[in-house]
């Protein structure tokens, strides 16, 4: 029987070379995928084949556990069948549409309500029996489910209802979870088979499934349990492939370039530090020692410096500046902001000035005259310290040498602006900082390249905060606090999640609907201002900040409030970064429940920073001993950055987190940071592995990882690694 078995594997190993080749196919290829159907897929970023395997269900229907409206139970989980007895569209206000569903059993009544879907009035008539999975509340007298997983049961015609467990894959507008199912059927026969790219000996070392296993289980699985192995497996995956990503990129990146040895005991560094006004903490010097030592060696610096607001991760960053003019070269230092660019200017600016080493600032709001003449300079190599916003990217702005590139709040840029900046200078070193606490997993996530120095405790502790979560009703307490700071000479904040009425909140974090408040009217910026300055706070100077005012209106906004000519200054989350007002004592955040905490805890680091001791009132409409409110106690409770964004992180539970979602950089679709944490640091450590042996991947057993770690995150890089290329 050899030959025949020989034979057989041969015409096995054929097929799964012909599936593995359809993978990168347009999704039409499959059978069902055309029209409107294919439109709503692309719509939702899935344009391969692969895209589609890897568009897995977000929830499993266990209809192993279904219950009726009477044997559920309020607070938890339950699925039940029901028909549909009246569909009602409401429209409360513009741009909001509910759909609500009454639905009976034999047992009961059930109310389902949608937001924002209005076609759902459509999808569901009068006596459809549909299965209902979701979160059992009660209101007005029934049982209700905000947002279910929904789901027509089209009696005798749905095999997949005949599933014990049934998987919802993300649908949408034109394309329903039950074509979908089909289609994913389609896939699986056609593509399901393909070549497995992770190496056996990984496989083996943390017991996952092979990878055709593994999608049939996502995709149609036979219990819950092996659902959960196989999402194992294809988190996994991810992260691996997202590791060697990044690691592979900075192997490219940096092939044979030879960074340059800066000066790191020149007389500007020892002028610099003479000049400071205070001693630096011990983590600040273990801080500059990380990386004055990257500095000074031959490879080029790759490094992160994470600390909470206030740590003092500027004036290490300074000295790093002042080694660049001892070694006759350039620094570029960025921020996401122009207010913080400015802050730069008047608070590095002067020890520079100290320390004989020659800046200039540069924002999107310098006057066309004075920019090209400080451009001029910089080119000439005449000026060696630029400060500045992504105006620093124009290509109008060209250095004689730069060897040092800092970015402060370095999320909040993407990948391809970062690496614009650097390749101003031939391998150049990179100093990334981040003020944004955040946890070791997104960490690891993120930056897997880069090198970590961490401060974790603040030079001048400072008087601190407290925190109070309050009702809307309670909020005259707060609004007497303001009044009485203001009235002792000291400022405060009100700070709003939406910038006017007609903003759609796009830009907020995602909190999930179980964590915040039912609310669907939340405070806006504009018309806070102009409500608390006719009422609440008459008398009070009041201004306003927020994302939408151009780079000149914001800096003056925060001018008259550093100045103490604005008390009160009502804004949007623009103020979360860095800024620093020592006078401001009091911080009143309205719907607090729409931010994240990590948000949260950044924003309320705005006060107490000087003398006085800060107070931050965090204002939520949700009941007492509701989950919203009861994640804003954890604020109340915790004063640590980090332990906050790692509760964050597990009450989100989803790729995107922490704000994380304006970096224009990476998100992850299948694997949970929180829940797979343990699989974050394993396929961190495997990709160092793998990278040291093989950076480029080409080995035969690498080769099939780095096709499909290109697959996955080349469009992330793919501009980086062409320009490295080109
Ligand atoms: P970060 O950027 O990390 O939020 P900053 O660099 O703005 O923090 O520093 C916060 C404040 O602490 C600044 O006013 C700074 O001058 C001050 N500071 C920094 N280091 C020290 C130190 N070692 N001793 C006293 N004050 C310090
Ligand atoms: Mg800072």
């Amino acid at each position: 029987m050899p030959t025949r078995a020989a034979g057989l594997s041969i015409a096995g190993v054929g097929r799964r070379l012909d599936e593995t080749a359809l993978l990168d196919a347009p999704v039409s290829r499959l059978r069902y995928v055309s029209g409107a159907r294919r439109e709503a897929l692309v719509r939702m970023g899935v344009r391969c084949v692969h895209d589609l395997l890897l568009h897995v269900p977000h929830r499993y229907l266990d209809f192993t556990r279904v219950t009726t409206v009477e044997g559920s139970v309020v607070g938890q989980d339950a699925t039940i069948f029901a028909t549909v007895d009246e569909v009602t569209i409401k429209r409360p206000r513009p741009r909001l549409t509910i759909v609500e569903l009454f639905l009976v059993d034999p047992t009961g009544v059930l109310r389902a309500s949608f937001f924002g879907q209005p076609w759902l009035a459509e999808q569901f008539k009068v006596g459809d029996l549909l299965a209902l999975s979701g979160s059992v509340g009660f209101s007005f007298g029934f049982k209700q489910m905000t947002s279910p997983f929904v789901e027509k049961v089209e009696e005798g015609r749905d095999q997949a209802s005949l599933l014990r467990v049934l998987p919802v894959h993300p649908a949408s507008e034109g394309l329903s979870a039950n074509w979908l199912r089909r289609i994913m059927s389609a896939a699986l026969a056609d593509a399901g088979d393909q070549v497995d790219f992770l190496p056996a000996s990984l496989c083996a070392r943390h017991g996952l499934m092979g990878l055709g296993r593994a999608l049939r289980e996502t995709h149609f699985p036979r219990s819950l349990a092996t659902a959960r192995q196989a999402h194992r497996r294809l988190a996994f995956d991810e992260l691996l492939c997202l590791q060697l990503t990044l690691r592979t990129r900075q192997a490219l990146e940096q092939r044979g370039v030879r960074a340059t040895r800066h000066d790191v005991n020149g007389p500007h560094l020892r002028a610099l530090r003479a000049a400071l006004p205070f001693a630096l903490t011990p983590e600040q010097e273990t801080a500059v020692a990380d990386i004055l030592g990257d500095m000074a060696s031959g490879q080029p610096m790759n490094r992160l410096l994470l600390g909470d607001v206030g740590t003092g991760k500027t004036v290490v960053a300074a000295l790093a500046l002042a080694a660049a003019r001892d070694t006759r070269s350039q620094a570029a230092m960025m921020a996401p902001t122009s207010v913080l660019a400015r802050q730069y200017a008047e608070k590095v600016g002067p020890l520079l000035d100290a320390a004989g080493v020659s800046w200039t600032l540069i924002t999107g709001s310098t006057p066309a005259a004075e920019r090209a003449d400080a451009e001029e300079r910089v080119a000439r190599g005449e000026t060696c310290v630029v400060f500045g916003t992504t105006a620093l990217i124009s290509d109008a702005l060209t250095f004689c040498r730069l060897t040092l590139v800092v970015i402060d709040e370095q999320h909040r840029f993407g990948v391809n602006q970062r690496v614009a900046l650097r390749r101003k200078g031939a391998a150049a070193d990179l100093l990334a900082m981040t003020a944004t606490p955040i946890p070791r997993t997104l960490a690891l996530s993120l930056y897997g390249d880069l090198d970590c120095s961490r401060i974790a405790t603040r030079p001048r502790a400072g008087a601190g905060v407290t925190t109070h979560g309050i009702a809307p009703e309670s909020l005259d307490v707060a609004w007497g606090a303001v009044r009485e700071a203001c009235d002792a000479g000291r400022q405060a904040y009100v700070i709003c999640p939406l910038v006017d009425e007609a903003d759609d909140g796009s830009e907020l974090d995602d909190v999930p609907a179980s964590q915040r408040s039912a609310a669907r009217q939340v405070h806006a910026a504009t018309t806070t201002a102009r409500d608390l300055a006719r009422g609440a706070l008459r008398g009070l100077s009041v201004g306003l900040l927020h994302g939408r005012m151009d780079a000149a209106q914001k800096e003056r906004a925060m001018e008259e409030f550093r100045s103490g000519r604005i008390a009160v200054l009502v804004s949007t989350t623009v103020v979360e970064v860095g800024v620093d007002v020592p006078g401001a004592t009091v911080m009143v955040v309205l719907d607090a429940d729409r931010f994240g905490l990590a948000t949260l805890h950044q924003l309320r680091g705005r006060v107490g920073r000087g003398e006085t001791p800060g107070v931050a009132y965090l204002c939520c409409a949700a009941r007492k001993g509701s989950p919203a409110r009861r994640r804003l106690a954890a604020l109340e409770g915790s004063s640590d950055g980090f332990e906050l964004a790692e509760l964050d992180l597990r009450l989100r539970h989803e790729g995107e987190v922490l704000g994380y979602r304006q970096s224009g950089g990476v998100s992850l679709r299948i694997a949970d940071l929180a829940g797979d944490a343990d699989l974050v640091a394993a396929a961190h450590e495997d990709a160092r592995v793998i990278a040291a042996e093989d950076p480029a991947l080409q080995d035969a057993l690498h080769a099939p990882l780095a096709l499909e770690a290109h697959r996955r995150f080349g469009a992330y890089f793919g501009e980086v690694e062409r320009a490295w290329e080109g």
